[in-house]
């Protein structure tokens, strides 16, 4: 039987200490200990639920990596202070000076920009390869190789990873398989499709409300324990640590991501079918002109849906944002990046969140200037919203 995520978070049962429906939030940074000795015992690592510091965790970032471990079904879970704390803290727990990673050449900005300009500073290498061309990724691994890095469904050209692959991959040549399931939380299960690492910035859907910025790491136990060790884990001793107060609301919101998934993909597909149909080139996993449309059904828990992000090629850069103004002004949505808001946001990734990527290696990969990202919204009434884009698109001449 397939896992359903969202019945694992579901299933969680927490009690505050008070009796709350809602777990008390741990509104402090350091813990008291009853004796000197189980101090230093837990320093050493050797006491069961007992807290030393916040920046190594507290209860309520604990109850959130809890709840965020059942939904990927792994292990463990640790939340950060962003997703790119999560990203940076895996890729520098899992290598060192002289190593070598491989990773898809379409990924979020950031992380681009880390493997290519900080990590190299490093003395750690990385291969960008074409994910979706496994003989490429194939012939890329050599004896530095740690890992391979990739997103589940990719930021901004929504390529599809064949994960299960992939991992067969990683497993034969003894490196890890690292997936950023940001865009497709709930649709995807990366760990049960053979994904070492599960990663997400929580910012996006997993909260919701665009107004926190956080990440989780899912993983083993093992791994876990390893970015949290005070001698040498990168969660500890980089830093970069989510506010408990900021985890317990975040939790809060998990609660309705199921719902929410459903109704993003839901309206994200009927516009994607619709803009299609009036001839704009349009990119969602969900339709059949998609290349991996098949591949993406093969795993995806169908309650979800195909995600909430599209895009569309305007054709320039110019005809871009004049689209993306008049839709602001006309209450579509923002002109804003990040995604899984109630609104609907639309960027042009070219020139914002990937413009770490080199304009030739943005051409090279197919991301033209153009192209603009739209996460899709929760609106009650899509036909109307498809009606006012459309006068939109007259407008700008684009249909
Ligand atoms: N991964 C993906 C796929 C993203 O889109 C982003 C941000 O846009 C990140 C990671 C980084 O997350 P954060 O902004 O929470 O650091």
């Amino acid at each position: 039987m397939k896992k359903k995520p969202a019945n694992e978070i579901q299933d969680l049962q927490y009690f505050g200490e008070f009796g709350g429906v809602n777990p008390s939030i741990s509104d402090s940074s350091t813990y008291t200990f009853l004796s000197a000795k189980s101090m230093s015992d837990t320093f050493e690592g050797n006491t069961e639920g007992c807290y030393l510091y916040s920046r190594h965790t507290s209860p309520s970032n604990l109850y959130l990596g809890e709840a965020l471990a059942a939904m990927e079904n792994t292990e463990s879970a640790t939340v950060f202070g962003s997703g790119m704390g999560a990203i940076t803290s895996t890729l520098l727990q899992l290598c060192k000076s002289g190593d070598h990673v491989v990773s898809s050449r379409t990924v979020y900005g950031g992380t681009y920009a880390f493997l290519k300009n900080f990590a190299s500073k490093l003395n750690i290498s990385t291969s960008f390869v074409d994910i979706t061309d496994l003989n490429s990724i194939k012939n890329s691994i050599n004896s530095n190789t740690k890992l391979i890095y990739c997103e589940a469904v990719s930021n901004p050209l929504l390529e599809i990873a064949d994960i299960s692959k992939i991992s067969k991959i990683a497993k034969e040549a003894g490196i890890k398989l690292i997936v950023d399931n940001t865009f497709s939380p709930l649709s995807i299960l990366p760990k049960n499709l053979g994904a070492d690492i599960v990663i997400h910035s929580i910012t996006k859907f997993i909260n919701g409300t665009s107004d926190t910025i956080a990440g989780v790491v899912c993983g083993s136990q093992d791994f876990i324990n390893q970015l949290r060790d005070v001698n040498d884990g990168a969660s500890m001793l980089l830093g970069s640590t989510l506010d408990s107060l900021r985890a317990a609301s975040v939790l809060k919101n998990l609660r309705t991501l199921h719902i929410r998934v459903k109704k993003h993909s839901e309206n994200a597909m009927y516009l994607a079918k619709m803009f299609e149909l009036d001839g704009i080139r349009t990119v969602y996993p969900g339709l059949k002109s998609h290349p991996s449309n098949k591949l993406y059904e093969s795993f995806l828990n169908e309650d979800y849906g195909f995600g909430g992000i599209l895009t569309i090629d305007a054709g320039d850069l110019k005809k871009a944002n004049s689209l993306m103004e008049l839709m602001q002004q006309k209450n579509v949505g923002y002109l804003a990046v990040s995604l899984g808001f109630y609104k609907t946001l639309f960027s042009t990734p070219g020139s914002s969140t990937s413009s770490e990527i080199p304009e030739d290696e943005q051409k090279q990969m197919g991301l033209n200037e153009g192209l603009i990202r739209f996460s899709i919204g929760l609106d009650n009434d899509i036909e109307r919203t498809y009606k006012v884009i459309k006068e939109c698109m007259r407008e700008v001449k684009l249909i």
